[in-house]
């Protein structure tokens, strides 16, 4: 190795172990055009490239060194951090299997594997266990039934309904079997997609069950009394949001809403697909956001199962508590998940691209990191909201703050809202 470069990459360390990145960059990119190729210059280089917040640069830095030099183990590892902060979860697991194929006994390297496919494994169980007073019952995860389970339990809901296959019939009948209930099975309408061809409803009243599933799929139907869901809300969305296929309905519950600082997370629906997103042309992009998200379960992240009139509804708030009581009950698990998810600020375009806040104390919406669930936003816009730490409703649209420096309008289209789900 030449002494030149050899000084030069001291130096460089010397600078990075002072906080000075870009110095420290400097004197690496020096060093390797004098022709040094060391691991540990490329691996302080990607951190320095890491501190001065280009991940794009910094990922593609630890990926090169990963093929230049594959036995240095901590590159795996941060590129995998690197990554998982980034919602690229499956290429974080990739990674951490590559460092594993090296060193199969790297403890570290395990860890962090197992805490990213405990989330993908629960997503993939095909039941979720209540905990009830008689014993354990066994809900399949078909959509968003266990859900919808626990708001009948809260008395919420007297009737469910879902599209469920043959294979899936025998367990409704253990969990009407459980909760005392009837069960009413009807074929889909013929032109109907999906691999699901039997509409399932589920309640205390037979005939009530046999009504509902003669009107389920005509022209006219509103469901939403039969399946207990605030009449305020039912008139809503048929007034206001079904015929409006562009605007996504978190736009116009907002705009219904008076107050629109700390609202009630337990309202929180910008995760809750149905009844809004029009499933097949949005199928592959629901698919893409799905596989953002290998550790959750985005059809359980929502505590309604319908969507409120607006933010303060006092019925769907009423209604919401008793849900939430069930949830802490029986489904303690999924009940912090779903804290953890939904009491959240969120700033939000549309169904699949949203970015969810780590709320910090400060003026206005103060905000650290972007959360899970992750969505589809784009790049730019992403990295936009990363490089500032405030968001500030204005009239003109959502700004940017970092520190005392207004970095201007977030932007994108539709203009994006801050909802902020923190009370
Ligand atoms: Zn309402």
């Amino acid at each position: 190795m030449k002494p030149k470069g050899e000084s030069l990459v001291a130096s460089g360390a010397a600078h990075f172990n002072a906080g000075r990145p870009r110095e420290a960059l400097a004197d690496f990119e020096a060093a390797f055009r004098l022709g040094v190729d060391r691991a540990d210059a490329r691996y302080f280089s990607a951190h320095a490239r890491l501190s001065l917040g280009d991940i794009p640069a910094a990922l593609d830095a630890f990926t090169a060194l990963i093929r230049a030099f594959p036995a240095h183990l901590p590159a795996y590892l941060d590129l995998a951090s690197l990554l998982h902060r980034e919602g690229r979860l499956l290429d974080a697991a990739r990674t951490l299997r590559a460092a594993l194929k090296r060193d199969p006994s790297h403890a570290e390297a395990r860890r962090r594997l197992a805490e990213l496919k405990t989330g993908g494994a629960s997503a993939a169980k095909a039941f979720i266990e209540l905990s009830l007073p008689d014993g354990p019952l066994r809900v399949p995860r078909l959509g968003n039934l266990p859900i919808e389970v626990l708001a009948l339990l809260a008395g919420v809901k007297p009737v469910i309904h879902c599209w469920a296959s043959e294979a899936d019939l025998p367990s409704f009948d253990e969990l009407c079997r459980r909760l005392r209930l009837e069960k009413f099975v009807f074929p889909r309408a013929a032109g109907s997609r999906g691999a699901e061809r039997l509409g399932v409803l589920i309640g205390r009243d037979a005939a009530a069950l046999k009504k509902t599933a003669r009107q389920w799929e005509g022209e006219y139907f509103n469901p939403g009394q039969s399946l207990g869901y605030p009449v305020c809300c039912t008139r809503w969305y048929y007034s206001h949001v079904v015929d409006k296929k562009d605007d996504d309905l978190v736009h116009s519950i907002l705009r219904h809403t008076r107050r629109k600082k700390d609202l009630p997370w337990v309202l929180n629906n910008v995760f809750y697909f149905y009844s809004r997103v029009p499933s097949v042309q949005a199928g592959a992009r629901r698919q893409k956001l799905f596989a953002k998200n290998p550790g959750l379960d985005l059809d359980l992240l929502n505590l309604i199962t319908w969507h409120p009139c607006s933010y303060r509804c006092a019925p769907s708030l009423a209604k919401a508590a008793a849900i939430w009581k069930a949830a802490q009950r029986a489904a303690p698990d999924l009940a912090a998940a779903l804290r953890a998810c939904l009491a959240r600020p969120v700033v939000f375009w549309d169904w699949s691209r949203f970015a969810v806040l780590e709320r910090r104390a400060g003026p206005d919406l103060s905000y650290g990191a972007i959360e899970p669930p992750f969505s589809l936003l784009e790049a730019r816009l992403l990295s936009r909201l990363k490089g500032a730490d405030r968001a500030v409703t204005t009239s003109s649209g959502l700004e940017l703050w970092k520190g005392k420096t207004r970095l201007g309008l977030l932007g994108g289209s539709p203009a994006p809202i801050l909802l902020d789900f923190s009370a």
